[in-house]
């Protein structure tokens, strides 16, 4: 996706006047069923022989879809109309052969799960997220893309999309496949909310929210300013907003119970799907605010292991941490900068993100990078076979965000901060779009800290190692306290159970903990802790009640039918919490209000 601004700026009947040219012709005849025919018509191909295919996999989701099984009435024309056979070699890849320079190749899609991921179609609204609705040429990704709707109801309908537009109605263009399958559309009686926001050189930042939901102008002007707010913040972690390739970013924004939830991060804009009634309410903006990093923290900011992006399999990476768990950590603190969190809330966010890394059994086992590599399988992925993920994976996501949060508070109690850490980052890899690697990180941290032994050990012990962290001497500069949330209280796990006859185990069990260590697993079913019988929750907590960890108490469980019993060791509940000094009957310091202002106060000027 390098130098797309160049491409762009470029007139493309100058520059491609005599190559082969990609246009698709979008229509909905059967919009009540959730279908469309699109065709795609390949002009100038000096091919004879070309492969049409459906993506496997789609920007900013790191596992493997197939969206080919959506796809059916496949059948090709040459220029005069005349039929071209079809063969069908993949399930999601179709040969066309016999090509005199032009073929046209139609295909119905039925899609209905909107979000960021799939793509929905209806009559109320249309929703489209590229890979799962475009087919391609596979010869051809280099070509320029044209795309025309043909709307069923053109007056009422806008069309919403960070592809670029002609002089034509509801007619795209996209510089090549890359740039057009990173460019969601949503098509519908949308709300259209305009702003500018200064950049650092004081030119504005073009933003605008397509917002379908049912809300009133005002409730909806009310919740344009809120994303205002947060763009702004961002803005200031960075110094600037990037040069957006036509001129603006779009929040798509589809906030109504007929989507799926999910957030999908583009180089300039976002499909936001949330399956709420729209209340306008500061609950909606955490998704816009971490969507919204991404246009930093991974559109340009960019990983080498997703560049280029792969539509047949998705690509390994082993930055997520940083790319998404950086950007869960920023999306957070942005609401608490931009005022729409009070401190006592950000400690909940506080409290999960230490948990995350000090008692998760993945945390303990693999590392940051690790983690990231496992996304190909679990990032939506689906399959129907169990895993054992609870022990041996916890999500880039908090996780990155945790070491996110150790490292600004390692910095800021150096006199540095993680927000001109990024800035460096940005000016390295991100507005000159060099795609980095974990070791290039390193080295930005290594010029910023001046400090090349501090980057090295910071890197070993907790990116590519899973060393413990302590967070309270961190947390203390900001008049924070980390304690134990249950401290003395006796613990056997935190598992799912369904209550029945007995409990029956309806989660891993976690290594480390008192029930997998006595040799329970999921699907045992507890009859009897401590001799007594258990057939609730509420029973097991006041069993445990009377004891204290080291305690050793007898439990007795059905294995497949088989009666067993166990001896259970009581451990104590490991659960750190983090409050403030305040809450906690402490002092905060007048170095603790200044540590906090700097941190979690607004850098908007
Ligand atoms: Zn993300």
């Amino acid at each position: 996706m390098k130098k797309l601004a160049a491409l762009l700026a470029t007139p493309m009947f100058c520059s491609y006047a005599f190559a082969q040219t990609i246009r698709y012709d979008v229509s909905f005849p059967n919009i009540v069923h959730h279908e469309a025919r699109i065709a795609l018509s390949v002009s100038d191909a000096p091919q004879k022989e070309l492969l049409f295919r459906m993506s496997r996999s789609s920007p900013g989701r790191y596992a493997t879809h197939e969206y080919g099984k959506n796809v059916y009435d496949v059948a090709a024309v040459d220029k005069s109309g005349k039929p071209v056979p079809v063969q069908r070699v993949d399930g999601d890849v179709y040969k066309v052969a016999g090509i005199n320079g032009f073929v046209k190749v139609e295909y119905t899609l039925y899609a209905n799960h909107a979000d960021g991921t799939y793509a929905g179609i209806d009559a109320s609204s249309v929703h489209l997220n590229m890979p799962a609705a475009f087919m391609w040429v596979k010869e051809l990704e280099k070509a320029p893309i044209t795309v025309a709707f043909n709307l069923p109801k053109a007056n009422d309908w806008t069309i919403a999309t960070q592809l670029k537009t002609t002089g034509e109605a509801n007619v795209f263009t996209a510089p090549d496949l890359q740039y057009f399958m990173d460019s969601p559309t949503k098509i519908g009686k949308l709300t259209i909310k305009e702003w500018t926001v200064p950049n650092a050189d004081n030119k504005p930042s073009q933003f605008r929210l397509a917002l379908e939901a049912k809300a009133s102008d005002s409730l909806a002007t009310a919740f344009a300013n809120k994303i205002k707010r947060i763009t702004e913040e961002a803005r200031m972690v960075f110094g600037e907003f990037p040069a957006f390739d036509n001129g603006h970013y779009t929040f798509l924004a589809s906030i109504n119970p007929y989507v799926k939830g999910d957030g999908m991060e583009h180089r300039n804009s976002t499909m936001i799907a949330l399956p709420v009634a729209f209340d306008g309410s500061d609950n909606l903006l955490g998704v816009f605010s971490h969507e919204f990093f991404h246009t930093w923290n991974v559109e340009r900011i960019r990983p080498k292991t997703l560049e280029p992006f792969n539509f047949e399999k998705s690509n390994m990476s082993f930055e997520l941490w940083f790319a998404e768990g950086f950007t869960q950590y920023y999306g957070e603190l942005l609401l608490e900068r931009a005022g729409f969190d009070s401190l006592e809330e950000y400690c909940k966010t506080l409290t999960s993100l230490v948990n995350t890394k000090e008692n998760t059994a993945g945390a303990k086992r693999i590392s940051p990078v690790q983690a990231s590599s496992n996304a190909v399988f679990v990032d939506a992925g689906v399959a129907i076979d169990r895993t054992n993920y609870p022990n041996t994976y916890t999500s880039y996501y908090p996780y990155g965000a945790s070491i996110a949060l150790a490292l600004d508070l390692q910095l800021r109690s150096r006199g540095l901060n993680l927000d001109d850490f990024m800035k460096a980052v940005w000016a390295k890899h991100g507005k000159p779009e060099i795609a980095y690697n974990v070791s290039d990180l390193e080295i930005v941290l290594a010029a910023y800290t001046k400090d090349k032994a501090f980057a090295q050990q910071f890197f070993a012990k907790y990116i590519t190692g899973h060393a413990s962290l302590d967070y309270g001497p961190l947390l203390a500069h900001a008049g924070l306290l980390l304690k134990k949330q249950f401290e003395g209280q006796a613990w056997i796990g935190d598992m799912h159970y369904a209550e029945g006859a007995g409990l029956t185990i309806t989660s891993n069990t976690i290594v480390g903990s008192p029930l997998y260590e006595a040799g329970l697993d999921i699907d045992d079913e507890i009859l009897k802790v401590d001799g007594r019988l258990v057939s609730k929750n509420d029973e097991l907590i006041s069993i445990l009640k009377n004891h204290k960890p080291g305690d050793h108490i007898a439990v007795e469980y059905k294995h497949r039918g088989e009666p067993k019993t166990a001896m259970l060791e009581l451990a104590e509940n490991p659960r750190l919490q983090v409050v403030t000094n305040e809450d906690a009957g402490k002092p905060v310091s007048a170095e603790m209000t200044a540590f906090r202002n700097a941190w979690l106060g607004s850098k908007w000027k």
